[in-house]
C-alpha cells in the first residue's frame, strides 16, 4: 500500500462504531474493569487492556497503530508534546552514570532537557558536530548508551549521515535515537537509514493546522518495552480530542507536504537571487549545504528553511522588514498551513561545530498560501529593511 493510501484508510474501524468512519474522541480518565477476575489479572500485570486512561485508549491505540504503519516501526507511542516523545525516550535508555551522544544542531529544547535535567540525573552529555559520520566511533565509550540525530537541524539545516552513525553505533550496542520532525514520515523513512527510534513532534505536520500539541515515538520491537515503561511512569499521555485531531490531520498529511515542498522550492529559489541574501538553507537546493545527503536520503523537503542576509541589519531596520509582513506571522513552531519568519541568534547554542555565515540568521515557515503573495510580502520587505522604514 502507498502511503497516500495509507493515509486515507488507516486507524478506521467503521464496524466498531457504527458504521461511522472516523474513530470518536475518547474522553477518560476511569476505564471499568468488566468484573473482579479482571481486576485481579491486572494486579498480576495479565490484563491485556489499558486500565486507566493515561496508558491509553482506543483514540490513542488507533493513532499508535496508524503513526507505527506510516513510519514502517514496528510499535508507535504518543506524547502530548514532541519534546515529552524525546524526554521519555531518553530517560528510557539513560540512567546515572551513562553517556549520551547529542547532535550539536538538536532543537533548543531537547538541548536544555539535557543540560538542566538529563546532566543533573548524572548523564553525562557530549555533543557532536552534525557532520561527524562514521567518526562518531572515536566518541563512543563502554558506558555510551544512545547516539541522538536530528538531520536537517531546525534552525541551520546540516544534514547527517544517519546510515553511517548507525552502522558505528550498532557495533558498540548504542541506541540511536533521530528525531525527524522535519522529515516527516512522507520524505523520509528512518528504519530503512538504521534509526532505532524515530520521534515526531505531531504538533507540527501530522496535526498540521497550529492547534494542538502531540508528539509520537515510534520504534523496532526490541526497544518497546522500555519506551512504554518510561511513558507509563512520566505520564505525559495526549487527551483524547488531541488524538482526534491528529488523526484528522494526518489524512491530509501527503498533499499537505507536497503543496508545502512545491511552494518552498519556488520561494527558496527567488530568496537565493535577491541581493540581500548571502545563502538559502534550503536542503532541496542544489547549492545548498548537505544537498547530496539531502537527496541520497529524503525524497522530498518541508516548508521550513533558513536564510542569511548579506549582514547583521540595524534593530529598527529588522522590525521595519518584519513587524508589517502581511502574511509571514513571526512566532515559534511550525508546520501549519500558514506561514512564520523568526530571526535567529546562535549565541546561546553550538559547541561543537562552527556555522560559516556571518550576516543575520532567518528561519521561515512556508505554508499554503500561494508563493506569488509570499514572494512579494518578502520584497516589500526587503524595500522596507533598505529604507529602515
Ligand atoms: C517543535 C519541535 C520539537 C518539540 O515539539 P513540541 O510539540 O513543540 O513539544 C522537537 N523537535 C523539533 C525538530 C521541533 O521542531
Amino acid at each position: 500500500m502507498k502511503k497516500e493510501t495509507l493515509l486515507t484508510h488507516m486507524g478506521s474501524t467503521p464496524k466498531q462504531h457504527q458504521g461511522i468512519i472516523n474513530i470518536p474522541a475518547y474522553r477518560a480518565s476511569t476505564i471499568l474493569f468488566p468484573d473482579l477476575a479482571a481486576f485481579d489479572a491486572s494486579e498480576k500485570g495479565q490484563y491485556p487492556h489499558p486500565t486507566y486512561a493515561r496508558y491509553g485508549t482506543p483514540s490513542t491505540q488507533a493513532l499508535e497503530e496508524s503513526i507505527a504503519e506510516l513510519e514502517g516501526a514496528d510499535y508507535a507511542l504518543v506524547t502530548a508534546t514532541g519534546l515529552s516523545a524525546i524526554t521519555v525516550a531518553l530517560f528510557a535508555f539513560l540512567g546515572a552514570g551513562d553517556h549520551l551522544l547529542m547532535v550539536d544542531t538538536v532543537y533548543g529544547s531537547t538541548r536544555r532537557f539535557c543540560d538542566l535535567e538529563l546532566a543533573r540525573m548524572g548523564v553525562e552529555i557530549t555533543y557532536y558536530d552534525p557532520a561527524i559520520g562514521e567518526n562518531i566511533g572515536s566518541l563512543i565509550k563502554p558506558n555510551t548508551k544512545v547516539v541522538f540525530c536530528e538531520s536537517p537541524g531546525s534552525l541551520t539545516f546540516e544534514l547527517q549521515d544517519i546510515s553511517a552513525i548507525a552502522k558505528v553505533a550498532h557495533l558498540h550496542n548504542v541506541v540511536v535515537i533521530s528525531d525527524n520532525t522535519w522529515g516527516t514520515p512522507i520524505y523520509f523513512h528512518p528504519f530503512d537509514m538504521g534509526v532505532d527510534v524515530s520521534i515526531q513532534s505531531a504538533t507540527k505536520y501530522m496535526s498540521g493546522h497550529s492547534d494542538l500539541m502531540m508528539g509520537s515515538i515510534s520504534c523496532k520491537k526490541e526497544h518497546y518495552a522500555a519506551l512504554r515503561r518510561a511513558f507509563g511512569n512520566i505520564g505525559a499521555c495526549p487527551t483524547g480530542d488531541n488524538c482526534y485531531l491528529a488523526m484528522r490531520g494526518l489524512r491530509t498529511l501527503a498533499v499537505r507536504v507536497k503543496q508545502h515542498y512545491e511552494n518552498s522550492l519556488i520561494v527558496a529559489r527567488w530568496l537565493a537571487a535577491r541581493p540581500e541574501v548571502e545563502k538559502v538553507l534550503y536542503p532541496a537546493l542544489p547549492d545548498a549545504p548537505g544537498h547530496d545527503l539531502w537527496k541520497r536520503d529524503f525524497s522530498g523537503a518541508c516548508g521550513l528553511f533558513s536564510f542569511v542576509l548579506k549582514d547583521v541589519p540595524e534593530r529598527k531596520k529588522l522590525a521595519a522588514m518584519l513587524d508589517n509582513l502581511d502574511y509571514f506571522g513571526m512566532g515559534w513552531s511550525w508546520g501549519g498551513y500558514e506561514s512564520l519568519i523568526v530571526p535567529v541568534d546562535l549565541s546561546k547554542v553550538r559547541t561543537a561545530s562552527k556555522f560559516p555565515y556571518k550576516g543575520q540568521l532567518l528561519r521561515i515557515h512556508i505554508g499554503l498560501e500561494n508563493p506569488d503573495d509570499l514572494m512579494a510580502d518578502l520584497a516589500a520587505g526587503f524595500d522596507r529593511l533598505k529604507a529602515g522604514a
